[in-house]
């Protein structure tokens, strides 16, 4: 019988939430483009309930244990002495979320000999060092498209955000203030302006898709180009490269994954060719961009504004540099675990339980890394170091 080491954030400060401010969720019948939602045999959960946090333990004790296995559940997983590295010794699989996510490094896969399986209950993989995985067998699998629209619709909120400067003037009402003048100081239109993406997969088109109503212009760039008729009916602008494009943009959106190719991209040197007074969204991965360089462009003027949900490490220490730099919308890495998404996620997190224990192929689209290589989506949208 398998141990699964489940490593969640924790509950809220006021306790697992008694009721929830909505009755129910909307019915989704799939996924844009065709793909289906999670399709596990069963649930044990309400859909709509905090399912992401310790108590919700995703929905799964009931099934592990009735079929005699082991499920533990943690928040505590930094440090040798972690809770986490106590129980990875002898799990035979472990699952995390992106929004705390539970680092298996080569040195924590040399420390599992009985690690077969890594889920992860979200969308990027990049916790699980994928060439350490490859090496050691392990299949690394993550439920593809389950928050995927969940972050784009945060993406298209922060670009307003930051634009109009809606964070501002909100705490100017907070603040019993009227001062109309300081809040229009840096406000604008998001019409005609140049918003690109890099990365139009999953996530980054589904921005572009929202953001057509707006009456901007459109750009993209990506590994692989789309098709042709998207392109006409977006009016997108293809670009080689990140470089080639940002030069051309107002506003920058980040939905790449993180692996060797994408690791600071947006350096120094990429934020200079810039427009001055640009914004970046990043909800795709905080390593993707130079920390402190983004402090110092956003304090030279360089950069209007950057907001995001995501950190490295996470959670972000209290001394982590973007919590305190100007004309910044930064959450904590919230965007693909509203109660919708996690609803989709404990799902497809069973799903692959339900195909690992039965022997059964997890999803292609699910698989990021198996039978010692890349696979599935993983094979499209990572490299390796090797
Ligand atoms: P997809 O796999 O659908 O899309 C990723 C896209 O990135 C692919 O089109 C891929 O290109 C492209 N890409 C990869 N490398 C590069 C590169 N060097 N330059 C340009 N494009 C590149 O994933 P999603 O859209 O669903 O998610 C994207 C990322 O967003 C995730 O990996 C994760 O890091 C992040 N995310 C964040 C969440 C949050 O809560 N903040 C939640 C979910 C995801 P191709 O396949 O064509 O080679």
């Amino acid at each position: 019988m398998a141990k699964v080491l489940c490593v969640l954030y924790d509950d809220p400060v006021t306790g697992y939430p008694p009721t929830y401010a909505r009755d129910s969720l909307p019915e989704l019948n799939g996924y844009p483009g065709g793909q289906t939602l999670p399709t596990p045999l069963a649930i044990d959960f309400t859909p709509g309930e905090l399912l992401g946090s310790v108590s919700g333990e995703l929905g799964l004790r009931k099934f592990l244990e009735s079929q005699g296995h082991e499920l533990v559940v943690t928040s505590d997983k930094e440090g040798p002495d972690s809770e986490f590295d106590r129980h990875l010794a002898d799990a035979e699989i472990v699952i995390s979320q992106p929004f705390w996510p539970a680092y298996l490094t080569a040195e924590r896969i040399a420390k599992a000999p009985n690690l077969k399986l890594a889920v992860t209950a979200g969308i990027g993989s990049d916790h699980v060092d994928l060439d350490a995985a490859i090496k050691a067998g392990v299949t690394v699998a993550e439920v593809t498209f389950c928050n995927s629209i969940s972050v784009a619709e945060h993406v298209v909120m922060m670009i307003l955000s930051m634009v109009r400067n809606y964070l501002p003037a909100h705490q100017i009402v907070l603040d019993g203030g009227w001062n109309i003048a300081d809040a229009v100081a840096r406000s604008y239109d998001v019409e005609g302006m140049h918003i690109g993406t890099v990365a139009a997969g999953r996530i980054g088109l589904a921005v572009l898709r929202r953001l057509k109503p707006f009456d901007v212009h459109l750009h993209y760039t990506d590994r692989h180009r789309l098709p042709e008729q998207v392109e006409q009916e977006l009016g997108l602008t293809f670009h080689a490269s990140t470089q080639e494009m940002v030069p051309h943009l107002d506003v920058v959106t980040i939905n790449a994954p993180l692996h060797p190719e994408t690791q600071n991209l947006f350096d120094d040197k990429l934020l200079a060719t810039m427009r001055r007074g640009a914004y970046i969204i990043n909800t795709a991965r905080g390593l993707i961009v130079d920390r402190d360089a983004i402090v110092r462009a956003l304090e030279t003027g360089q950069l209007a504004g950057y907001a995001g949900d995501v950190w490295y490490p996470q959670p972000a220490p209290a001394d982590h540099p973007w919590r305190t730099m100007p004309h910044h919308g930064m959450t904590p890495h919230i965007s693909g675990s509203s109660l919708s998404a996690q609803t989709r996620y404990a799902a497809g997190t069973r799903e692959i339980l339900e195909s690992y224990f039965a022997g059964r192929p997890v999803r292609d689209e699910y698989l990021i890394v198996d039978g010692g290589k890349l696979a599935g989506t993983g094979a499209h949208s990572y490299s390796t170091r090797s």
